[in-house]
Formats: C-alpha cells, structure tokens, sequence
C-alpha cells in the first residue's frame, strides 16, 4: 500500500510505501477509493492542534469498500462500501461515551490525526465507526458528507430552528448545510472575504438567498450564524448579525484568537457555543437524509499522489466546495 504520509509537522507530506496490514479484532480494512480534504487536514499538518501525531496518514472524510475483515466484527461485509468520519474511536465508558456525548470523549481517537486516517489506498478503521454508506452516488460525490457533511449537520441542528441562517466562511461544510438548509425552507445569507464576488456567486447558485462580504450587514437580523472559517475575529460581527436571543455557532476545531468585544454584544441572551466532532448517531441521521435532500456537492479531483497541492489549494482558498483525493 502507499500512502502521503505526514513525518513531520509543517512538512509536506510524503509519498511512502508501507507494508499491507491485516485488520485486528473489531477492525476493517478498506480499500479506499476517494478522500475528502478538510481544513482540520490544513491545522494537522500545521501541528495546530494539540498533542500532534507523526507520522500520520491525514485524511478523515474516506470513502471506499471493505476487502478485509477482522475477528468479530458483525453486520459489514467483504466489497460493501462504507464512509470513515473524523471520530475513528470513542472509549465507551466515559462519563460522556455513557452520557450520549461520545463526540466529547476523554479518550477517543481520531482518524488522520490521532490514527492514520485516509491520504492512502489502504486504511485500518474500527468497524463500529464506519458507516454503510450504500450504492447511490459516486465515491468522490460522497466523501466530503464525511466530515464537512456531517459537522456541518452536527452545527445546522446546534443552531436551532431559526429561519434566518448565516454561514461565514462559504467553504465545503457551508455549501452543503446551504443546500440542507434551504430544503428545511430557511434563508441562507452567506458572508465570504469582503470582495470575494466569485465565492458569493457560488454561495447564491448553492442557495443562498443574500451573499456578501463578512464586513457587511445582513439585510435582515438573523436568527442564527454558524462560523466555519477558523477566524476568531468573525464572532463579534456575527453576535452583532444575530437578534436577541440568537446564536452564533463556532463550527471549527481551530480558530485564531477571537478578539475582546462590548459586552452588549452578547447582552440580550444572545448565545455562543462551540461545535466539537461528531457523534455516530450525527452520522447515521445525516447520511439517511443525504440522498432524500439531493445533496450535490461540488468537488476538485486530485489524484492520490498530488495531496499537498490539494493542501496549498484549500488553503489559498483556490477552488469552491471541496477537494478529494482519488486513488490510483
Ligand atoms: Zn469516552
Ligand atoms: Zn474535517
């Protein structure tokens, strides 16, 4: 098997040939055949996050079919197509694995940052956190529901009902809770880089009803914003776009210091919370939603290979939706 594996923080990733493994007990193996590239993949590699990991597979949106099975493992099967999320491993017995919080457990792994996760052809997952994901759609249409998908789903339902929905940063998540949001009949107003037209054209075909700069006031109060750009200083312009009793929603796993702000800003039980992973029953409710909404997802192909341009890609913020990694 070969994979792009990151040696060390900073670097760029490297391609390697490793040895075939074999699945221990409760595993599988799974050939994979496309890989999402999130922004967490970007603080990875950046050493960003804590306690980093090297060397390690990146990759947490993997899409491929089981060609290996290990000792008790019940319910898949050898050639079944399956999806591989963020959460790679929960401990189980936790006060929060107990409490339905698995997505806060004390001792979890993660894949492609605490495990070796999907920038690979092939890739060990714990069997419990894989999700059957079917035969409707393509590998790579459905890679990126793995994580912007599903986080996304995990911030569009800590939002709350309101009608009213700003999205900062109009990346991968976005330009899917967009089409969720608009099949639930709420608006999406869509803030990008102030002067970034190409990205609020993008925003405003995916469904959004208002596209602007992120310096710039929604027409309306809104109900409730979900930030996913890893930009601390986004939250004092959403608390001041959200009414009272709104809720502004930080989606990402890193963001850059949020700045000090007036308190009435947030007077007014106006709220603000942070997203954190993902559960499996995230996974499971979403990916059955998935097809009944339609969801097309706008993707780039790279080959397996051509990971860090991906990376240098994402970062210099060079395509809309998401890009995927394919294998061969
Ligand atoms: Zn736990
Ligand atoms: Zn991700």
């Amino acid at each position: 098997m070969h994979a792009m594996t990151l040696k060390k923080l900073g670097a760029p990733l490297e391609w390697t040939e490793l040895p075939d493994r074999q699945p221990g007990p409760g595993e599988i193996r799974i050939k994979v055949a496309a890989c999402g590239v999130c922004r967490t993949d970007l603080h990875v590699v950046d050493g960003e996050l804590p306690e980093p990991r090297v060397p390690i597979v990146p990759g947490h949106e993997i899409v491929g079919r089981i060609d290996a099975i290990g000792a008790g493992v019940v319910g898949l099967s050898i050639g079944e197509r399956v999806g591989v999320p963020w959460l790679g491993r929960t401990c189980g017995v936790c006060p929060y694995c107990v409490g339905g919080q698995e997505n806060l457990c004390d001792r979890p792994l993660f894949t492609g940052y605490t495990r070796d996760g999907g920038f690979t052809t092939s890739t060990i997952a714990d069997a419990r956190f894989a999700f059957p994901l079917g035969e409707v759609g393509s590998d790579v249409e459905l890679a990126p529901l793995l994580c912007a998908g599903l986080i996304g789903w995990r911030s569009l339902v800590i939002a709350g009902d309101g009608k009213r929905l700003g999205l900062y940063g109009f990346g991968a998540a976005a330009h899917i809770v967009a089409q969720v949001a608009k099949w639930q009949g709420r608006s999406v107003f869509a803030f990008t880089r102030p002067g970034d037209l190409a990205t609020q054209t993008f925003a405003q075909h995916q469904g959004a009803s208002w596209a602007g700069g992120s310096d710039e006031t929604p027409p309306e109060p809104l109900d409730a914003a979900i930030i996913f750009a890893p930009v601390g200083a986004l939250v004092p312009p959403a608390l001041k776009a959200v009414r009272k009793g709104g809720r502004v929603v930080c989606a990402g796993i890193h963001m850059s210091d949020v700045p000090s702000f007036p308190y009435r800003l947030l007077w007014e039980e106006r709220q603000l919370v942070s997203v954190a992973n993902l559960t499996r029953s995230d996974g499971i409710e979403f990916l059955r939603l998935a097809p009944k909404i339609g969801i097309a997802t706008k993707t780039t192909q790279y080959p397996l290979i051509q990971a860090n341009q991906a990376l240098a890609n994402l970062r210099a913020g060079r395509f809309e939706g998401a890009a995927v990694l394919v294998a061969g």
